[in-house]
């Protein structure tokens, strides 16, 4: 190109620059603050996208954590705790079983009769008790003296049809879902306490012990036969009623996954003896990989929260998190683009506030007046008068939040399938892979499981994805328990 050509080329470019930053100005006079907020929102559209390559460098970061975690002890920010469950339920346990569910300001007791093979659950029943708040922050003999009461209420309430052949002793399976490190099927040691509890001197003390010598106190023979939190009780649960059941995933307040993996794959200096299967608590909600698509949301209320730093993965995709995100979003919106007017309401400066339920009635307010939202932002915000052009940005921002959340979920089990050799088409093709799944979120949230079975096809391709079932397990942890402390029975071998 000649010299005068190029002059005229970059005049005619600023010539176009100049009208377009016309063109933008105008429009932003004549449309204020809804260019600034819609330009909130393509920003924020953008940041969280989330397209299949994207997903794929995520659920491939998700694999090589799951390995690295695995080759050493502080190899990835995902623990992959060996979970000492080798023997998982497979229906044909037969007789009366007990579990104890902790794992927040309620638990659960409970009771299952297994029928054994062809037969199944006979009969469940369980009781649910709050735990007084003063026995969060007292002692270790105190909380546990408490359980401990309860259950032997429990038992004293059981008919004659629950006696045990005489010298046969009741087990009982401890779903205790807080930071343990477990040394054994039948032991693990406190490493902290989270979720509101705070009991100094229960920490690096072994929770089984704890709880069996509240029992003996309060006059009860009941021998702990499994320790395992929700995610693996869960697995267990799942694996009693469907054998192709292959992992599980908790996507509730917080969230986590366990799978199964062969002992063979697990480096030697975990000391493992056996071969066969062995569960692995993948502690997922702390994956954190640079592929993750995280905004300045995201890491002010992580830098705000109670662990900087940990959890990211968590902080994406659970219940505890989404509707804070969304808040910060409208807090924004609010202060920028006057979405509620010249003042910015008090209460939506108040970190979760907006909880994820509430972002979800509004995400799926399909009323053409999105009535449900005018109603929220009543009650939550205490703000009225929105416009219904307000009340569909806000329902974007719940779909933007809730869509990242639910593609990454779906990302980090492709990481978990990728794992065990599951998310390729074996000959045949006819395996099927079940996995588990629990938590309120996942149950509520129809849009959020929506996407993430719909993500996780377009990850896997459909002839994977047909032979891939996603199966809901209400509450599976508590049962799930039972049944390990019936598949590892000390009357096993009788
Ligand atoms: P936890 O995870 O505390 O053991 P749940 O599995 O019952 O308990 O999950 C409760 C969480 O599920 C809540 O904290 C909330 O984030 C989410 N949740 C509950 N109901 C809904 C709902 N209607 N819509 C969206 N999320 C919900
Ligand atoms: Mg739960």
């Amino acid at each position: 190109m000649g010299k005068v050509t190029v002059v005229v080329a970059c005049a005619a470019a600023v010539a176009v620059g100049l009208a377009a930053a016309v063109v933008v100005r105008r429009r932003m006079k004549r449309e204020g603050k809804w260019g600034k907020a819609r330009e909130i929102l393509k920003e924020l559209e953008e940041k969280c996208g989330t397209p299949v390559v994207k997903l794929k460098q995520v659920a491939d970061a998700m694999t090589v954590e799951m390995h690295a975690g695995l080759a050493s002890e502080g190899g990835s920010k995902l623990k992959m705790i060996i979970s000492h469950v080798d023997c998982l339920p497979t229906g044909n346990e037969k007789g009366v079983f007990y579990a104890l569910d902790l794992g927040g300001t309620n638990f659960r007791v409970l009771r299952v009769q297994l029928g054994g093979k062809g037969v199944g659950l006979v009969n469940q029943e369980f009781a649910e008790v709050s735990i007084p708040s003063n026995l969060m922050t007292g002692t270790s003999d105190a909380l546990f003296e408490y359980i401990a009461a309860e259950l032997a209420k429990f038992v004293a309430q059981e008919g004659p049809e629950y006696q045990l052949p005489p010298g046969r002793q009741r087990e009982l399976g401890f779903t205790f879902s807080f930071p343990v490190v477990p040394t054994s099927i039948t032991s693990g040691t406190l490493a902290r306490w989270s979720k509101g509890f705070s009991i100094d001197d229960a920490i690096g003390r072994d929770v089984v012990a704890e709880l069996s010598k509240a029992m003996r106190k309060v006059g009860l023979d009941i021998r702990v036969s499994a320790l395992v939190n929700d995610t693996v009780g869960t697995l267990a649960g799942g694996r009693y009623e469907h054998p192709d059941v292959v992992a599980a995933v908790i996507l509730g307040t917080g969230s986590n996954a366990a799978y199964v993996e062969r002992v063979q794959a697990i480096p030697k200096w975990h000391g493992l003896s056996k071969t066969g299967d062995m569960v692995i608590n993948m502690e997922w909600g702390n994956f954190r990989s640079s592929h993750l698509p995280l905004t300045d949301y995201d890491h002010t209320m992580d830098a705000e929260s109670l662990n900087p730093g940990d959890h990211i993965y968590e902080k994406m995709i659970s219940g505890m998190y989404l509707g804070e995100i969304v808040r910060r979003v409208l807090l924004r919106m609010a202060e920028e683009a006057a979405i509620f007017g010249a003042t910015v309401p008090p209460n939506l400066k108040e970190p979760f506030i907006l909880r994820t339920p509430v972002m979800s009635a509004m995400h799926h307010d399909t009323s053409s007046d999105l009535k449900v939202v005018e109603n929220k932002l009543k009650e939550v915000l205490e703000v009225s008068n929105t416009s219904l052009r307000v009340r569909k940005i806000i329902v974007e921002v719940c779909n933007i939040i809730a869509t990242r959340g639910a593609r990454l979920s779906a990302a980090g089990i492709v990481g978990v399938l990728k794992k065990i050799g599951r998310d390729t088409l074996k000959e045949g093709g006819k395996q099927k892979t079940v996995i588990a799944m629990d938590g309120g979120l996942y149950e509520h949230y129809s849009e959020y499981s929506k996407c993430l079975e719909i993500t996780l096809e377009e990850l896997l391709g459909d002839e994977v994805f047909k032979n891939i079932v996603i199966k809901h397990s209400n509450d599976g942890s508590g049962i799930g328990a039972a049944l390990l402390a019936a598949s590892h029975s000390k009357y096993l071998e009788e």
